[in-house]
């Protein structure tokens, strides 16, 4: 299934300008093809339509990237002032600002997210990471340190870590990005970026804005490739730093590659959260959390809450209530305002997707709402909201990252249970709870191992608010100031100013 793309009337003068454009690597200011002219096909999932062709970048493209980053940090953008610094990061916001409409139908077509999302959440949420980060560069300082010995002043440096590469996935592209560029150039890093190869065209776009801002040459660099280009950047000797957001295997990989190299690293991986309903929930707000919960961005979400424990007393209003949602929800292509639910990222993802639904169906469990979808679709990468009932812990549905529109149902009796169910689990993303009682609420908040936990919500976020796992979740924070630490080196510095 490739067809050419159709007519897209859904599609906006700027957008259709930007696919008339040659699309080209970022290396040290200029727009450049990729050095031995390799490119590689981007698709619609809506339709599977070929989109465009993008450079692929190899080992000449990730050496010259760096060589630039390193460059620049050396030069112009290590000498600005942390003022000018904010200011950069500012204005790319406003100019991401000034090409939102353009930037959420990019998403929209190259990553099926349908477009009414990337308007309200992802391109904002972008935006706003750029902001907050931009306040934070004047606001770097070290300490004096009230030390022991006579006659010494102890002070501490901020340094920023050097050269990063930000390696980010294809189900948040344009806000992967900012989270990993807004917090290292904040903390005065230069930063070469590589965004999945299903996801390359508003990373694309983002390098016009970078330029467009006035960013010093080499500050940001951005480099369509895939794995084996992420994996070129980890390997490489100039680089300092990997930020990665992705699979838990490929960041395992890249985190045994960091530490031989004592390179430092930050790991965003995936998750499989338990959402957890108490009986005195208020059960319509549990049930259009759980649903959004799992459902949003058709699952692809490391946040996704894919496992809902439900009190036995509330089990079957819930699973009736949310099995009737899944009837009505929107699925549709991404360019369509009316779809809330676009196609997954890739026929990959879709086969895998789909051979998780199988396999629940082998294991035993039910399958209450949904359907395997088949197995040559037409027309897009389409799975309609997933739920199964009669798990048990030790199915691979209860156990795995499925990264799509899945969902595993089962109901509780007691709180201790609840919590050795829900704490059964590699991962440790996230977690949450529906109830009234703030006991219960602020007892399970203590007791769940995950790195971020929700009273009745699910996935809130703020570019101030730390966000990360706990154990094959990941390492380190992003967001917050919290995310800064980990681009930022301390340096001591001793004078003797009174010699004994
Ligand atoms: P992935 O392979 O981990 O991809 C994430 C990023 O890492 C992409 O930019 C990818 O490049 C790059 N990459 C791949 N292999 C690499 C290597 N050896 N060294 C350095 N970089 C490398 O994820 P995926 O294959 O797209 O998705 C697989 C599964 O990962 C999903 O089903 C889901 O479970 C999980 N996932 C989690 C998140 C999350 O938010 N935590 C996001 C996406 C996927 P290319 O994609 O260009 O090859
Ligand atoms: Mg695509």
């Amino acid at each position: 299934m490739n067809p050419a793309l159709p007519a897209l009337p859904a599609l906006g003068k700027n957008a259709a300008d930007f696919l008339k454009r040659p699309r080209l690597l970022y290396i040290g200011g200029r727009f450049v093809p990729a050095a031995d002219g390799k490119t590689f096909p981007t698709l619609d999932p809506s339709t599977g339509a070929h989109v465009t062709d993008v450079p692929y970048a190899g080992a000449a493209d990730v050496d010259a990237a760096v060589t630039a980053a390193r460059a620049a940090l050396d030069g112009d953008w290590g000498r600005l002032p942390a003022t000018a610094r904010g200011q950069l990061l500012a204005r790319l916001a406003d100019l991401i600002e000034a090409a939102a409409g353009e930037l959420a139908e990019l998403e929209a077509l190259d990553g099926g997210k349908p477009v009414a999302v990337n308007e309200m959440m992802d391109v904002p949420a972008a935006i706003e990471h750029f902001r907050y980060y931009s306040g934070w560069p004047t606001k770097l300082e070290g300490s004096t340190i009230p030390v022991m010995v006579p006659g010494t002043l102890c002070y501490t440096r901020l340094e920023p870590v050097g050269v990063c590469a930000g390696i980010i996935p294809w189900n948040f592209p344009l806000m992967m990005a900012a989270w990993k560029l807004a917090p290292a150039l904040a903390a005065g890093c230069t930063v070469i970026l590589k965004p999945a190869e299903q996801t390359p065209l508003t990373a694309l776009r983002l390098a016009e804005l970078v330029d467009e801002a006035g960013f010093p040459p080499g500050t940001v660099n951005i480099l369509t490739g895939d794995g084996a280009t992420g994996a070129e950047l980890v390997g490489h000797p100039g680089v300092d730093k990997i930020a990665f957001t992705g699979s838990t295997a490929v960041g395992r990989e890249i985190a045994s590659r960091a530490g031989a190299a004592f390179k430092r690293v930050t790991l965003e991986l995936g998750g499989k959260s338990p959402n957890i309903v108490l009986a005195d929930a208020d059960i319509e707000a549990a049930v259009a959390g759980a649903f959004d919960g799992i459902y949003f961005n058709s699952g692809q979400s490391c946040v996704a809450g894919s496992r809902l424990y439900v009190h036995r007393s509330r089990y079957d209003e819930v699973v009736a209530a949310l099995a009737a949602a899944t009837r009505e929800a929107p699925v549709g292509p991404a360019l369509e305002r009316t779809t809330a639910y676009g196609p997954l990222v890739s026929a990959e993802q879709y086969h895998r997707v789909r051979a998780s639904i199988e396999d629940g169906i082998a294991a035993g469990a039910t399958l209450l709402a949904g359907e395997v979808p088949p197995a040559d679709p037409e027309g897009g990468w389409f799975v309609r909201p997933v739920i199964f009932t009669e798990v048990t812990p030790e199915m691979r549905i209860s156990r795995e990252e499925i990264f799509g529109p899945v969902l595993v149902v089962a109901p509780f009796d007691d709180i201790d249970e609840v919590v050795a169910l829900a704490n059964d689990t590699d991962y440790g993303l996230a977690a949450g709870v529906w109830t009234r009682d703030l006991g219960h609420a602020h007892a399970l908040a203590a007791r769940l191992k995950a790195g971020m936990f929700y009273v009745n919500g699910w996935a809130l976020g703020d570019p101030g608010a730390p966000w990360g796992g706990m154990k094959a979740s990941g390492v380190g924070r992003e967001m917050g100031r919290a995310n800064l630490d980990a681009y930022l080196e301390i340096k001591t510095v001793w004078t003797v100013y009174e010699p004994r």
